[in-house]
């Protein structure tokens, strides 16, 4: 990117951050489960990156604000009634299954009471820079659950119905079978998904599928359809998270 698309980009964030702050004015305090969306927990030079120091004020804001993490499936149960949400609910999850969500964010969470939700490329698996089948079995035996991103880390919508319904089943089983728990949720790789994706996810026992798309989760929400909030390397620290926060509020209010 560019410096001066930097900037404008920027500048766009900006706006809907100040047009967010307006909004919150006037409206009612968040109703919504927020589901937080993080890749890497390293350096702080790749988007996708948040670095330690930065992820651990996060985890402290939100222990500090009153925030509790709670994990998919138990949203999943609060919805039929077989567990009672906490008073400001949150997940934290993790795409692509980075093994410094175990070696690194892990231990952060558990600092702060926290836990998180990580979803695995089934076939990376033990590859370089990737979680080994040894740290996904710890990270259960923390109380952390551990949901699919397919078998290759490809756009669903994309494929044929075929090779989605071979992504989606697979990535399951192959979990399963490797002695992890039951897989219920999927998060879509690149945020792709289509009405077929979300008919296979049904009908192979997934519980629920993770969007890229803002907002917060009520019960009244497609659970095939989840919102997520992105949480990219933050240029203006603790104040960017507060704001992201904020956003997912306001896109829930005004229904976008
Ligand atoms: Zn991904």
């Amino acid at each position: 990117m560019g410096l001066k698309s930097k900037f404008m980009a920027l500048g766009a964030f900006f706006v809907v951050a100040i047009a967010a702050v307006g909004i919150s004015c006037v409206v009612a305090p968040e109703k919504g489960v927020p589901v937080l969306a993080y890749h890497m927990i390293a350096g702080d030079d790749d988007t996708y990156s948040v670095s330690e120091v930065n992820f651990e004020q996060q985890m402290q804001y939100l222990k500090e604000n009153g925030y509790t993490a709670i994990s998919l499936l138990e949203f999943a149960k609060a919805k039929k009634g077989k567990f009672t949400l906490p008073e400001k609910p949150i997940i934290i999850t993790f795409d692509d299954g980075y093994d410094n969500n175990y070696t690194t964010a892990m231990p952060i969470m558990e600092r702060y009471g926290m836990k998180g939700t990580v979803f695995i490329i089934a076939n990376n698996i033990g590859k370089e820079d990737y979680l080994t089948l040894e740290q996904l079995k710890d990270w259960q035996a923390h109380n952390m659950e551990i949901g699919s991103h397919t078998a290759n880390h490809v756009p669903l919508a994309t494929l044929t119905s075929d090779q989605k319904k071979e992504e989606i089943v697979a990535s399951k089983l192959l979990l399963e079978w490797k002695g992890l728990n039951t897989v219920f949720f999927m998060a879509y790789p690149f945020g792709s998904f289509d009405a077929e994706s979300e008919q296979l996810l049904k009908e192979n026992d997934y519980l629920g599928g993770l969007t890229g798309k803002s907002g917060l989760n009520t019960f009244d929400t497609n659970p095939y359809l989840l919102h997520r909030l992105n949480m990219p390397n933050p240029k203006f620290g603790l104040t960017e998270f507060k704001l992201r926060l904020l956003k997912a509020n306001v896109y829930t209010r005004l229904g976008l």
